[in-house]
């Protein structure tokens, strides 16, 4: 592969990503006085985090009395028993003070009348273990991850880290030990091609939520990091659990926050009832997401749905005060003005279930160590790798993601993640020199997909898997249905070779770029489908009409899946950790999961 010469760079840390976690993690590093690179496909600032509305949780009982075992009861209850219990635990001990350090270091929260940071109630989130609703979604109005994001890219250059921006990761250099050694990147910019070499490399690459046709995330959430993973023969985890958020904008997918039921809204059906009541007495609208998104959809197949196809659900918030509107939920007035033309003041606006995060990914304890199984042992660390963030599956959310809960495990564990190599790595330290063999394989697939010129367009192909996804893997899910998926997703694998790329140069090449999404999206349709069709139960955002139950007996295990080449998928299963980290709080034992 003469043609391709690398630029090399050494450093002790190497983060791929700028989110939320990918900063947070990068800061740390560089905190504990490693030399840290981030590397990043968009700049910083636009990745998808900036897009967080609703808020990040943590029990810091501003508005009432609250408890961080309160929290992890309810993480634990919202993941309907498939996260590890330590690291929940890990996660809701630690956000006050990850909130406090956001805090601190200027994050532009909403206030109380005392000046406190302002919380809203969000679903799922409940007092004294199950009781009610409580308010611990700390915010800054609508635009939470905006204020967020901003903060930490100021944090991360006052802690000299080196920004690499609009460089596309494409693989992990792994040696012949299993050992990672650092990744390979493009320069989008001058089409260059670099070597990043580390002691660890930090995967902060976010979800893949654009292999679904509808979903709320940005264009660039093609889950590249999660791809990277399983090109490197490793598995990825619990990768068919996939949230659908109850309220995307019909038409546009476009999201309207859940912090909007929190501050009081509520959806009706065509009869203009008020129907979550009749699915979750209790918490009504404020019912886990997993549960909304499948009363939305039941409702719409009995006919009760609204519109001149009777295929949506209205989200009224036009009993609210207009100052309330315009103080709490400012961004999304607009974006129901812009997308669906809609006064929040005066109308409803018209929503259905969307594709919104993935619980599944790259599987790590609560260091953000990234785990296989392997020589018998279902947590055998992989040296070098690390993964925090919507592409690391901790697992906190397990099968069903409370709101808010994703902001706070951005900064927990990216701020854990930086902690752990500082506790574990030399600065400076003398690394391995890297041999070709160990780059040949990334530069042979990128020289071939940029080299493709078959007759199937990218976009096609991509469609066909986006739409596979949307109707064969959806809210509600049975046998028959996801191995027609399966077979579906099988085919377009099979066409892969078939691409064309018509563009064949190396600077802003938007044409390859497009197709290498693609080809790291497909992998994880794979996985996905393959996972959900072998799963039989029904739990959290998994719903199977063949198999309705929670089985606890059979399935309380986190899925591992691998993809071969060829679109093979394997799969093998891990046990949920049936323990906590101390003594502070015993281990939740599974019940009946009611809202
Ligand atoms: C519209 C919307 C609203 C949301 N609201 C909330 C909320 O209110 N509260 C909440 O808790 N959660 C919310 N979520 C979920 C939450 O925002 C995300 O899960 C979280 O922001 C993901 O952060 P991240 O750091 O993992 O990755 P991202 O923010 O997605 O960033 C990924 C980074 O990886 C980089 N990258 C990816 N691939 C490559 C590559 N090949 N090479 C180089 N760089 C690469 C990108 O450039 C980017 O910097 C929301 C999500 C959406 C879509």
């Amino acid at each position: 592969m003469s043609d391709y010469e690398f630029v090399d760079h050494t450093y002790d840390v190497v983060v791929v990503g700028a989110g939320g976690s990918g900063l947070r993690a990068a800061l740390g590093a560089a905190q504990a006085g490693l030399k840290t690179a981030c590397i990043t496909k968009v700049f910083p600032t636009r990745s998808h985090t900036v897009a967080a509305q609703g808020g990040i949780a943590a029990s810091l009982g501003n508005m009432s009395q609250d408890d961080w075992r309160w929290h992890m009861y309810d993480t634990v209850k919202g993941s309907d028993w498939l996260g590890d219990q330590d690291s929940i635990e890990y996660l809701c001990r630690e956000a006050p003070a990850a909130v406090y350090e956001l805090e601190h270091w200027g994050m532009p929260f909403s206030r109380t009348e005392e000046g406190k940071i302002y919380q809203r109630a969000f679903g799922g989130m409940t007092k004294n273990f199950g009781e009610g609703p409580v308010q611990r979604t700390c915010a800054a109005a609508d635009r939470t991850g905006h204020a967020m994001l901003h903060t930490l890219y100021g944090q991360a250059l006052k802690n000299e880290t080196e920004f690499f921006i609009e460089y596309f990761a494409m693989d992990l250099i792994m040696d012949d030990e299993g050992a990672c050694r650092g990744v390979t990147a493009w320069k989008l910019d001058d089409g260059t091609l670099h070597r990043f070499r580390a002691q660890k490399v930090v995967l902060a690459t976010g979800g893949y939520g654009r292999a679904f046709f509808s979903c709320t995330s940005a264009h660039t959430c093609t889950g590249d990091g999660n791809a990277m993973v399983l090109r490197a023969g490793l598995p990825l985890q619990d990768m068919e659990f996939v949230q659908f958020h109850p309220t995307g904008i019909y038409g546009s997918g476009c999201l309207i926050t859940e912090g909007s039921r929190g501050e009081g809204g509520y959806l009706t059906n065509s009869e203009g009832e008020r129907f979550m009541e009749r699915y979750a007495p209790s918490a009504k609208d404020l019912a886990s997401r997993d549960v909304v998104s499948r009363a939305m959809t039941v409702e719409i197949r009995e006919g009760r749905g609204v519109g001149k196809e009777a295929d949506h659900i209205f989200l009224h918030l036009d009993h609210l005060p207009p100052e309330t509107l315009a103080e709490r939920l400012p961004g999304i007035s607009e974006t129901a003005r812009i997308f669906a033309g809609v006064d929040v003041t005066k109308e409803p606006i018209p929503v259905l279930p969307t594709v919104h995060y993935n619980m599944g990914g790259i599987p790590t304890n609560f260091h953000g160590e990234v785990l296989t199984k392997a020589n018998g042992d279902p947590d055998h660390v992989v040296p070098g790798l690390m993964a925090v963030g919507e592409a690391a599956c901790v697992s906190v959310h397990g099968a069903n993601r409370l709101g808010s809960n994703s902001l706070i495990d951005l900064v927990v564990f990216g701020r854990a993640a930086g902690l752990r190599c500082g506790a574990t790595l030399d600065a400076g330290a003398s690394q391995p020199e890297l041999k070709d063999n160990q780059t040949d394989g990334h530069v042979a697939r990128f020289d071939r997909i940029r080299n493709a010129s078959g007759d199937q367009p990218v976009a096609e192909l991509r469609l066909e898997m986006q739409k596979a996804m949307q109707s064969n893997c959806a809210v509600f899910r049975t046998g028959d249905v996801l191995r027609e998926g399966v077979e579906k997703i099988d085919a377009v694998f099979k066409k892969l070779p078939g691409i064309d790329v018509q563009d064949r140069g190396m600077v802003w090449n938007t044409d390859l770029i497009e197709a290498l999404e693609f080809d790291n999206l497909i992998g994880q349709a794979a996985v996905t489908v393959n996972s959900a069709a072998n799963r039989e139960e029904s739990r959290g955002a998994h719903a199977r009409e063949d198999y309705a139950d929670r089985d606890d007996e059979t399935w309380m295990k986190h899925t591992l899946a691998w993809v071969d080449d060829g679109g093979k998928v394997n799969i093998d299963y891990r046990p949920v950790h049936d323990y906590t980290m101390s003594n502070d709080i015993a281990y939740i034992e599974p019940k009946a999961r009611v809202y």
